[in-house]
């Protein structure tokens, strides 16, 4: 077998061009356009192309962005000051401070100054209760993402097995309950998980959120599963750039799944368009707009 891959490049443009559009239909019906506030604190190089790519994103689609870049020796009074500014300010719905902050500044304390409702990263312990207990949530936007690409190539996920290798509050146990709700059964693995490869052959659905570079094999792969690989693991090359591999072995995997998720070009890619996803509707609930359709899932292939 050889796995379809998912084009994380292709779905992100499409999720991208029904925000764009909603943003157009919101500006058109009510005057307002959504407002996203980055926050990069120092130089780390990955942050600021993270930062930049939202920045770029936001404005394409057509959202106000404004970026806010300080010294990586800023105290972390001064983050936690903007952060309040930022919350205070009408015209911003969504704050994003690209994690991680230099070690001086509490990264929980960041994520929970933060207002909940403009919280378009979806760390906050009310949008993480939220996202657990039921009812509105803004969730984690790789997560999101990753729901996403597996609901576009199976449709309903009703009854399947989900194995999430990974539990960080970023991605492993968000994404494992958005599995939960779309009606999964959901096994949570992590380094202490015994046998791990037997557990991840048990998986209809396997999401791979560890950081260890290639870690799955092909044999751990259940024949005809969907594979999403969210690790990202850089290896230096020749003139000081880094290649990325996955937290899957690409090649084997791709001889048993039925689809798979590339690194590059897969779940990183929906990760911005679901931070877009999430200003916009951030924007329209603190307007108490409701006749603005924001999109939840991918639209379909034209
Ligand atoms: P964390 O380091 O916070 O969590 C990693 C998880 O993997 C932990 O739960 C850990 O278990 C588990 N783990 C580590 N080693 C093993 C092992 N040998 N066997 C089984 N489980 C193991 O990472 P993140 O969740 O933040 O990120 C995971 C990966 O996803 C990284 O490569 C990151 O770069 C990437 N990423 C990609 C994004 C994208 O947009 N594509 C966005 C965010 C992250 P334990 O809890 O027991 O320590």
């Amino acid at each position: 077998m050889t796995a379809q891959i998912i084009d994380g490049k292709e779905a992100s443009a499409r999720l991208k061009d029904a925000v764009a559009a909603a943003v157009a239909d919101l500006k058109a019906k009510h005057g307002v356009v959504p407002g996203l506030s980055t926050v990069l604190v120092g130089e780390d190089p990955a942050s600021q192309v993270y930062v930049a790519s939202k920045q770029k994103t936001a404005h394409a689609l057509g959202m106000n962005s404004v970026q806010h870049t300080l010294a990586g020796d800023v105290s972390e009074a001064e983050v936690l000051a903007l952060i309040r500014t930022l919350n205070a300010d009408p015209a911003v719905h969504g704050i994003l401070v690209q994690l991680p902050v230099p070690k001086h500044i509490d990264s929980f304390k960041v994520i929970t100054t933060t207002s909940p409702a403009k919280d378009v990263d979806g760390l906050h312990p009310e949008s993480a209760g939220r996202l657990v207990a039921g009812g509105e949530a803004l969730v984690p936007c790789t997560p999101m993402g990753c729901v996403m690409m597996a609901k576009d190539v199976l449709g309903d996920l009703t009854g399947l097995h989900a194995v999430v290798v990974g539990r960080s509050n970023l991605v492993g146990k968000p994404v494992a309950h958005l599995l939960l709700n779309e009606n999964c059964t959901v096994t949570i693995a992590h380094s202490r998980t015994k046998d791990l490869a037997a557990v991840c052959r048990t998986a209809d659905i396997l999401v791979a959120a560890v950081g260890r570079k290639e870690m799955i094999r092909g044999n751990w792969i259940k024949p005809g599963a969907t594979v999403i690989d969210v690790g990202i693991n850089r290896v230096p090359v020749d003139g000081g750039k880094n290649k990325l591999y996955g937290d899957v072995n690409f090649a084997e995997a791709s001889e048993v799944a039925a689809f798979i998720t590339p690194v590059p070009g897969g779940v990183g890619l929906m990760t911005v368009a679901c931070l877009m996803v999430n200003t916009l509707k951030a924007c329209c609930t603190q307007n108490g707009i409701a006749d603005v359709a924001v999109p939840m899932k991918l639209p379909p292939r034209r």
